[in-house]
């Protein structure tokens, strides 16, 4: 945004605005954290704001002040729909295409409201008036925090909001550990800590809040399920529908578990599928420069970032599986680059 926007921006919430903000499809802890996050702000400057997910997320997430308004678009489309329809200003958050949302990209779409995007995703689509947007970031939540500060509201800065973006920041820099974490990103996480976001709770909440059945489905899925192909410096695993059955899935028993193929020395590239709701979903994660938004958006209908990016595949888990591993030749000279 620039610094005419930033002024049209400010005038805009400079009056109450029925406002809606929405996430990704399955949201994680920076979409719903950034949500979140967004929401605590506008409610104080306000406005009357209404969240909506396309879909559920798992319960680690539901603790998040403000979660108890939030609507799910799948459970509760007519009200949803009445609120989009409503809406005069429109926030997405953690997203750069309108598929990301599913059914509720239609409504989106439709709606005249004034569209901000808020993202760090490589390669947004244009359908918003207003777009602060980089990929230079650790998360959305961290460009929720910058939102905030061009706005010159760091004084509304509180424990709810902070504890809504230390969460997102946490979640998608795999706790201060990826690339992304630039020394900025540790003074934003300083700041929110200043003005009360708990961060050993916060960790507690997300990380130390397992099921047995989910540590041993982790178990089950290393121990039995582990590929290593280290000629492609790759390691990938499945789950099917029966083996998540086994285990009592509940959604987010899966979250993170292909960093722990990528943590193998000398593996740069993992992945991990999983059915679900009848197709693949993949989720592909690398280290260095083998680019998987480039490898999901070619293969597998889908991409991300260049280090963390997702995808599908309609096609049984033996044939993704065959067809994955059938890929890797291809990529084989830019997986064993220095
Ligand atoms: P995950 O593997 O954790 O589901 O996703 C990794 C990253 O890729 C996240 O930033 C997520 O938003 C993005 N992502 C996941 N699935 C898809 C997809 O199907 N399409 C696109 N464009 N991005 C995805
Ligand atoms: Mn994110």
């Amino acid at each position: 945004m620039n610094t005419k926007q930033v002024k049209e921006v400010k005038a805009l919430l400079a009056k109450p605005k029925k406002i809606v903000i929405v996430t990704h499809w399955s949201p994680d802890g920076d979409a719903m954290g950034s949500s979140l996050g967004l929401y605590n702000y506008l409610i104080k400057k306000n406005h009357k704001v209404t969240v909506i997910t396309p879909n559920d997320y798992p319960e680690f997430l539901h603790w998040l002040p403000g979660n108890n308004k939030a609507i799910d678009f799948s459970k509760k489309a007519t009200t949803a729909k009445k609120i989009v329809a409503g809406a005069e200003l429109i926030f997405c958050l953690d997203f750069n295409s309108l598929k990301r949302i599913d059914k509720l990209g239609d409504e989106i779409a439709k709606s005249k409201a004034i569209k901000f995007i808020i993202d760090h995703h490589l390669q947004p689509e244009d359908f918003a008036n207003y777009m602060l947007h980089t990929v230079n970031v650790s998360s959305t939540c961290e460009l929720v925090y910058d939102f905030i500060c061009l706005m010159s509201d760091k004084k509304l800065l509180d424990k709810n909001i902070g504890n809504c973006l230390y969460t997102g920041i946490m979640t998608d820099t795999g706790s201060f550990r990826f690339p992304s974490t630039s020394a900025k990103t540790h003074l934003v996480v300083a700041d929110l800590m200043k003005y009360g976001a708990e961060n050993a709770e916060i960790h507690n909440r997300i990380y130390d809040d397992s099921t047995e059945d989910k540590i041993k489905l982790l178990g089950f899925s290393l121990g039995e399920k582990l590929t290593v192909l280290k000629e492609y410096k790759t390691a990938f695993f499945s789950l099917t529908d029966k083996e998540l059955k086994k285990y009592n899935y509940k959604k987010g028993d899966t979250e993170g578990v292909v960093n722990y193929a990528l943590s193998i020395k000398g593996i740069r590239f993992a992945a991990f599928f999983v059915e679900r709701d009848g197709i693949i979903k993949a989720s592909f994660r690398s280290k260095g420069s083998f680019n998987v938004n480039l490898f999901s958006r070619n293969h597998f209908k889908g991409g991300g970032h260049a280090n963390a990016a997702g995808g599908m595949s309609e096609q049984s888990m033996k044939e993704t599986i065959k067809k994955f591993v059938s890929l890797l030749p291809d990529y084989k000279k830019e997986l064993n680059k220095k």
